[in-house]
């Protein structure tokens, strides 16, 4: 057996993104099913680790349940769970403005992170960007206002440009901070992939070595970089954004390429 498979074979922690990896929009993606009932039965673990902030952890396991799928928390480090942690931490009992959605407010909330969506609060210490299917023009112009006029942190939940659904694709967070970037000239911190804290995360909360851990996602900027900067395997699913010409062209290659977690199965179980 070639070295690379002997290695996938011994992989128990899957470390798998979502949207256009596990899903396409509502739907599962041929194979997901049978990957990750397999991973359970034979003692491994599968974390889903996405950058989508406009569903809450709880919101997810609904969705799951939904599909047939049974999850808990430990199934999941979202980039808004990593956000909240980073939020915590940096700006305890201090007010963030938040552009997003009311699911991930509440989830702010939820956690005693102090809310507002009021840009005229005058003890705002950071801006919080992200995913937004509720977004206005009004909640664009009052983030512009507050970047330009106030002394503010700026962060954002995740840089994915785009977000895979049904019919193909809609503006992701990324492509939202770039056209504030535009107006105030102004980049956030991204918190979520590639910044390792997601992938770092899910290893320390389960009991698997680096060794044993696979990332598996659709999308090489996020999903795969990510794998890379925090030490682990990689393999790319072409069931999404990123294509096999581009993975060839790419300066971060995955070390794994699959039509589809179908493809992975196979090779895998
Ligand atoms: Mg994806």
């Amino acid at each position: 057996m070639a070295i690379k498979e002997y290695r996938l074979k011994k992989k128990r922690l899957f470390l798998l993104d979502i949207d256009g990896t596990v899903c396409k929009g509502k739907q599962l993606i041929g194979g997901a099913k049978e990957l990750l009932q397999e991973i359970r039965q034979s003692g491994g673990k599968f974390v889903f680790v996405t950058n989508n902030a406009t569903k809450s952890i709880h919101d997810y396991k609904e969705t799951f349940k939904e599909l047939g799928i049974e999850t808990d928390d430990t199934n999941f480090v979202t980039a808004s769970y990593v956000t909240i942690r980073y939020l915590k931490k940096n700006y305890k009992n201090q007010v963030i403005y938040v552009l997003g959605t009311e699911s991930l407010i509440q989830e702010l909330k939820q956690h005693q992170i102090k809310v507002t969506t009021d840009c005229r609060r005058k003890d705002i210490a950071c801006v919080l960007v992200s995913y937004d299917n509720q977004l206005t023009y009004q909640k664009i112009q009052d983030t512009c206002e507050l970047l330009a006029t106030r002394k503010v942190d700026y962060i954002a939940t995740n840089p994915d440009y785009t977000c895979p659904i049904e019919f193909g694709y809609v503006p992701d967070c990324g492509s939202i901070c770039e056209m504030i970037e535009h107006a105030v000239k102004k980049k956030p911190y991204y918190i979520g992939k590639p910044e390792t804290a997601i992938v770092d995360t899910a290893i320390r909360l389960n009991e698997f070595s680096k060794e044993e851990t696979l990332v598996v996602g659709d999308r090489l900027y996020t999903d795969i970089l990510c794998g890379k900067r925090a030490g682990v395997d990689t393999a790319l699913v072409l069931t999404g954004e990123s294509t096999l010409e581009e993975s060839k062209k790419c300066e971060y290659r995955p070390d794994y390429i699959f039509d589809s977690v179908a493809g992975l199965y196979k090779e895998w179980r």
